[in-house]
């Protein structure tokens, strides 16, 4: 049964020490459950899949936005909407990968309502834009009013939509380190129709080679097909040290089965997300390096 409005209340902090105060002291023993851009807490309500009744909205929070660009890394603000992200010049050079995730998230109503830190918090194993998170080392910064602390993103989920956030802390912000020199990103959503579709298969790579051809770098990160998004630490490990060959791409292909662990339901089938991921593997070595598509 659909959530009435009238029963919800919701909190509007003026400043994030505010946020932080009203989060720390649960309304009628009831957690506040943060409330940003609503696209996915609202569908949740509507469908009466949602048993909060006291929200926090954070969307007033201007500590809470902007994209920060550093000499290292850039920190976008856990308000950072995928419009934002598309749109911004040094998101587009240095994170062509994650610029093409929000592209692919929803469409443009939603990517202007859509927020970064929700596709993390909501922690659907389908989150577009999460491998991406994971290709590029990630950072998340969550506050309470005990402190602030930085957990690496490849650590966060605990298990299906289980993430190692304490119910008093916010996600303020992401801070993406810059890729390696040398290196190529890549980011490929498999869903039923090329818009507006829930990931089948959704995956992000960057790599790296040094002067002499080896692999130095590789971070290969997957969604939709496992509990959580992962990282494929068996198939790196192929790859990495090595020069790129038909042979190490396919120990990599080889090594992928061991690292996901996909399953059949109403968007797809186990046997088609193995074939598929490892598919999306392909593309993205072959484009990153012709020594993939070598005979050897
Ligand atoms: C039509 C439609 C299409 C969509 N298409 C896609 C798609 O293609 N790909 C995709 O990945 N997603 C898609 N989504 C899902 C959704 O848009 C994203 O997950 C979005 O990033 C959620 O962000 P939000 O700000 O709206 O989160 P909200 O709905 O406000 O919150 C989501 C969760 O995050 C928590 N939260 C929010 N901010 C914080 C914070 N700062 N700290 C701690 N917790 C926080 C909330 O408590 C809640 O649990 C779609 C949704 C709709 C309705």
């Amino acid at each position: 049964m659909r959530s009435a409005l009238s029963t919800l209340e919701v909190v509007r902090p003026k400043s994030l020490k505010q946020a932080l105060e009203a989060l720390a002291r649960p309304a009628a023993n009831e957690r506040l459950v943060p409330l940003a851009g609503g696209t996915d807490l609202f569908v949740y309500l509507n469908a009466g899949a949602f048993e909060g009744r006291h929200f926090l909205d954070v969307w007033g929070l201007r500590e809470l936005r902007g994209i920060r660009v550093g000499k290292s890394a850039v920190t976008l603000g856990a308000l950072s909407t995928f419009r934002e992200i598309r749109e911004h010049p040094v998101m587009r050079r240095r994170f062509p990968s994650l610029v093409a995730a929000a592209a692919e998230i929803g469409a443009w109503q939603i990517q202007n309502r859509a927020t970064l830190a929700g596709n993390i918090a909501n922690a659907s194993p389908a989150g577009d834009s999460l491998p991406v998170l994971i290709a590029h080392d990630a950072v998340i910064h969550a506050r309470s009013v005990r402190g602030a602390r930085d957990i690496p993103f490849a650590q966060l989920y605990r298990g299906y939509r289980d993430l190692m956030l304490e119910r008093d802390e916010l996600i303020t912000a992401v801070t993406l380190p810059y890729a390696p020199a040398r290196s190529v990103a890549f980011f490929r959503k498999v869903g039923t129709r090329r818009a507006q579709s829930i990931s089948k298969v959704v995956f992000s790579g960057l790599i790296a080679l040094d002067r002499q051809g080896s692999v130095t770098h590789v971070r290969l990160g997957y969604g939709s097909v496992a509990p959580v998004t992962l990282r494929a630490r068996r198939a790196e490990k192929a790859l990495l040290g090595a020069a790129p060959s038909r042979r190490s791409l396919e120990a990599a292909r080889e090594a992928l089965d061991r690292d996901i662990a996909p399953i059949d339901d109403i968007r797809s089938d186990r046997a088609y997300r193995l074939t598929i991921a490892g598919n999306v593997l392909e593309q993205f070595l072959r484009g990153a390096h012709p020594g993939f598509v070598g005979s050897n």
